[in-house]
This record gives C-alpha cells, sequence and structure tokens, in this order.
C-alpha cells in the first residue's frame, strides 16, 4: 500500500520546493515521492554546506532516470492461449559504473515502484563501496501459480527485448521478488542465444555456471550482520535476543539461517495469506522444512503451522489497520517481504512491545510515519538501502569472479560480504556524525551513498 507523503517541517524552502517538484513531475508515484521525500530530507543537510551541487541541479539530476525503457511481453500459456504482459527496465544513474539492480516479477509492479526501487538502488550500490551505478526492472507478471514452463516461455519473451539494453559494462540484472535461481538460469539461457556470448550479464546465477557461493544467502545474511555492527554500538549482540522476521522468500530465509547462527531466536515468519508466530523459537530443523516448503513444494507459510505443534498461524485480515506480526514482545524486527509493511501503527506496536534494533531487508519497508517515529525514539534502526545492500554487494563479486574467470570460496565471499556490511556501517555512523546527526542511520545512508554518485556527476561534467 502507498504512504501518502508529508514534507517534514524542517526542511529549508529549497528542499521542500525540490520534493514538490519531484512529486508535480512524476504523478501517480506515491512509492516514489515517498523514496525520494526520505532521501531529500536527510540532503537537506548536504545542501547547505556544499550549494555548487544545486547549481549543478544535482539533485534534480539524481531523481531522473538517464533511461527508461518499456515493453511488450507477449507469452504463450499451457493451455495454447495468448498471454500479454509488460516489461520495463530504469537504467537510473551510472556516474560510478554500469547499471546494478534486480528484476522484480509481481503482479503490484508499476513505474512507481519499479522508480522507488531504481532511485534507491542508486546509493545502495554507492555505499557498498564497490563501482556499481542504480537500476531496475521487472514486469507485472505473476510466476505464482505458473509451470515451470510457463515461467521458461515468459523469460524467454521478456529477455527478447530486453538483451538489447543490457550487457556486462552496461546494464547487469539480478533478482528480486519473484525472481529466483530458475528465473534468472531461463533469463541467462534465452541472453546467451541471442547474443552468442557467455558473459557475466547476469548475478544470481547458478554454480556450475558462473554464479557465486553466498549470493542466495547474501541479503539475509548482510542484514543480520548489519544488525549486529549496530548492537555492537552499544556494547551488546544478538545472541539471545527475539526477533519477528517477515516474509519466507530468499530474504526471510536467510536472514532467519544467520539469526540461528548468531544465538537469536527467531519467533515469525509470513507470505501473502498470512503469519506464523513460533513461541518456541524457529529452530534449524523448521527452517529446512520451511526452505523446502517455499523453494521446492513452493506452499504456504500456513503448512508451517500445520506441521509443528504450538505454532499459531494468522491469516491477512483486511480490515485490521495493522499488521499483528509487528504486534509481539520481541527485541529486533526484520522486515523482509515488501515496501511499506510498517505503517505507523505497527512502528508504535514495535516500540511498544520492545523492539530497539530494525534492520530492513526488504526495500522502503516502513512508511515515512514509521520512519519517523523509528528516529524519534532513537532506536537502531537501519534503512534497507544499508542494511540490505549486502546482496547487490555479493552481486558485485560475482561480477569481479567472472571477469577473473575464477570463483572465491564460501568462506572468502562471506569473510568479503561481512567486511563490506561493516564498512557500510562505518560509512553511516560517520557521515551521521559528519553531519550533526549522530546515530541517524537514514541521513548516514542517504548522505554517504549520495556524496560518492554527486562527486562523479561533478567530475563527469553535464551529462
Ligand atoms: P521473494 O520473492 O523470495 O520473497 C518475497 C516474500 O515476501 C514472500 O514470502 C512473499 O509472499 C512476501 N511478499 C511479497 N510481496 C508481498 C505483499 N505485497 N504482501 C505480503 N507479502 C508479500 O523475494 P525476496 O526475498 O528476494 O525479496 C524480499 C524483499 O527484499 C523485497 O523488498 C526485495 O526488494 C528486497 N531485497 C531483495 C534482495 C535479494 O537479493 N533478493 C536484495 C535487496 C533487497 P508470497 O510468496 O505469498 O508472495
Amino acid at each position: 500500500m502507498a504512504n501518502v507523503v508529508s514534507v517534514s517541517p524542517k526542511v529549508s524552502n529549497y528542499t521542500r520546493d525540490l520534493i514538490g517538484e519531484i512529486i508535480a513531475k512524476n504523478p501517480g508515484e506515491p512509492e516514489f515521492h515517498q523514496a525520494a521525500t526520505e532521501v531529500y530530507e536527510s540532503l537537506d543537510l548536504v545542501m547547505e554546506r556544499r550549494p555548487e551541487y544545486r547549481s549543478a541541479k544535482i539533485p534534480e539530476r539524481v531523481a531522473e532516470p538517464e533511461r527508461l525503457i518499456m515493453f511488450r511481453v507477449s507469452w504463450q500459456d499451457d493451455q495454447g492461449r495468448f498471454q500479454v504482459n509488460r516489461g520495463c527496465r530504469i537504467e537510473m544513474n551510472s556516474a560510478i559504473g554500469p547499471y546494478k539492480g534486480g528484476l522484480r516479477f509481481h503482479p503490484s509492479v508499476n513505474l512507481g515502484i519499479l522508480k522507488f526501487l531504481a532511485f534507491e538502488q542508486v546509493f545502495k550500490n554507492s555505499l557498498t563501496t564497490l563501482p556499481m551505478g542504480g537500476g531496475k526492472g521487472g514486469s507485472d507478471f505473476d510466476p505464482k501459480g505458473k509451470s515451470d514452463h510457463e515461467v521458461m516461455r515468459f523469460c524467454q519473451s521478456f529477455m527478447n527485448e530486453l538483451f538489447r539494453h543490457i550487457g556486462p559494462d552496461t546494464d547487469v540484472p539480478a533478482g528480486d521478488i519473484g525472481v529466483g535461481g530458475r528465473e534468472i538460469g531461463f533469463l541467462f539461457g534465452q541472453y546467451k542465444k541471442l547474443r552468442n556470448e557467455f558473459t557475466g550479464v547476469l548475478t544470481g546465477k547458478g554454480l556450475n555456471w558462473g554464479g557465486s557461493l553466498i549470493r542466495p544467502e547474501a541479503t539475509g545474511y548482510g542484514a543480520v550482520y548489519f544488525a549486529a555492527e549496530m548492537l555492537g554500538t552499544r556494547g551488546e549482540s544478538l545472541s539471545g535476543k527475539t526477533c519477528l522476521v517477515s516474509g519466507s522468500g530468499n530474504v526471510a530465509q536467510y536472514t532467519v539461517e544467520k539469526l540461528l547462527q548468531l544465538g537469536a531466536k527467531p519467533v515469525t515468519l509470513s507470505d501473502s495469506n498470512g503469519y506464523i508466530y513460533d513461541e518456541a523459537g524457529i529452530d534449524s530443523e523448521k527452517l529446512k522444512f520451511m526452505m523446502d516448503l517455499k523453494n521446492v513444494r513452493r506452499g504456504r507459510i500456513k503448512d508451517y503451522a500445520d506441521r509443528f505443534k504450538g505454532v499459531v498461524f494468522t491469516p491477512i485480515d483486511p480490515r485490521l489497520d495493522y499488521n499483528p506480526l509487528w504486534n509481539h514482545k520481541a527485541h529486533c524486527a526484520f522486515p523482509s517481504a515488501t515496501q511499506n509493511e510498517i505503517s505507523g501503527k505497527d512502528a508504535q506496536n514495535l516500540l511498544r512491545n520492545g523492539v530497539y534494533v530494525v534492520s530492513e531487508g526488504a526495500n522502503m519497508p516502513t512508511t515515512l510515519d514509521g520512519v519517523r517515529l523509528f528516529l524519534d525514539a532513537k532506536i537502531l534502526y537501519g534503512p534497507g538501502k544499508a542494511a540490505n545492500a549486502g546482496g547487490v554487494a555479493t552481486s558485485g563479486l560475482e561480477m569481479s569472479q567472472n571477469s577473473m574467470r575464477l570463483s572465491w570460496t564460501r568462506e572468502e565471499v562471506d569473510a568479503r560480504l561481512h567486511g563490506i556490511m561493516k564498512a557500510i556501517h562505518k560509512s553511516c555512523v560517520e557521515a551521521s556524525s559528519a553531519f550533526g546527526t549522530a546515530g541517524n542511520y537514514v541521513n548516514g545512508a542517504n548522505i554517504a551513498g549520495f556524496l560518492k554518485v554527486a562527486d562523479a556527476m561533478m567530475d563527469q561534467g553535464l551529462v
């Protein structure tokens, strides 16, 4: 659900007008308005000190995609019927490297959602310390309930257009919601056929055809490493902490796995039908069941409650104005499903229930009023563009391995991922302190991510 944007009264007139112009120029795209408002509110502090960015119109240029490609995807279902979906790729910013960012296949996908994701990706990729620009793409195609053959035919048709716009030095897509190993395989196969070349053009590839160890784990592991770093600033660790996790896809699964390795106790998981609360804790045996359920049998999270004693399944109730998953006693929350899954009311519930660490595995899972409540409460709040950057960082490591035509061990990639998450945490801490808002990871991530891109754009002239 989209959030109606209200600009903070604390920002300058310059920033207020800038946000107003962006909203007016992109009508009907509430998720993009929300992401832009959050970023430009943080950058208010930067624009005062660096007026050269204003005269070079860097903020306006950063909000405008370098290129937007929209195309028809026609395919045939198993009954022989013709189907038509819309495909899109937003090449947002290439100041510091080739466009990089996932593809999302979900019926909710529209231009505003992809633009918010592409915009966030620019700052996130900059934070990773690797040379990657920002992009995002996808389709309103729903892989759920489709046969493998239908998914293959759709992916092939999608790539029949996308292949002419991407390449290992131009634009390197990856997975996101609805795009996992199966879809990346079909997309890569078709790209290879059309181009007649084997290159590192997609990341998240299978291990025996150019993929990197730890890439599937990276986003979830990274979000947990980021939480551990934030807790470290208070001399604490994740050991013994009760954790609420949403989603049950790629990010949620490996968030739970890393939490277990670090001695924490995850108690919730969800999908679009509802959520499970397992008071005893999701252990590694239950996690294994859940991964098989979701990745192999492609079942629903309710099956988890049917399988294990003492687990409560609560279906989604559209009449509620809050999500009961966020209304349990806990120390930490790892939203890992989708955007705007934590409303202002959910944020209040989390704070009331004792949650003081929020590490966002999903992209923009918290509405603006929720973000402001977390910041006012001074909890350890790691926004998605910092906390979930481990996924794209490891995609960057996959690109490096492809270029060098070698593959690193599991331990080596995990150590690099861990090092990158620590570096991102440090950049956020330093940037937020340098601009007088110590402890505010939202400002830290937005400012540190922006500065690198802005300086590169200044160096490269008006392009
Ligand atoms: P998956 O498709 O693997 O899993 C998504 C999970 O979220 C599923 O459990 C899905 O339930 C649930 N979900 C999705 N949309 C909704 C919705 N509208 N309402 C309720 N539940 C929903 O995706 P990922 O785990 O890859 O991605 C999750 C989040 O993490 C996204 O925000 C994504 O952008 C972000 N992210 C992912 C990265 C990655 O490397 N994969 C990298 C960085 C961020 P159901 O199956 O019922 O739809």
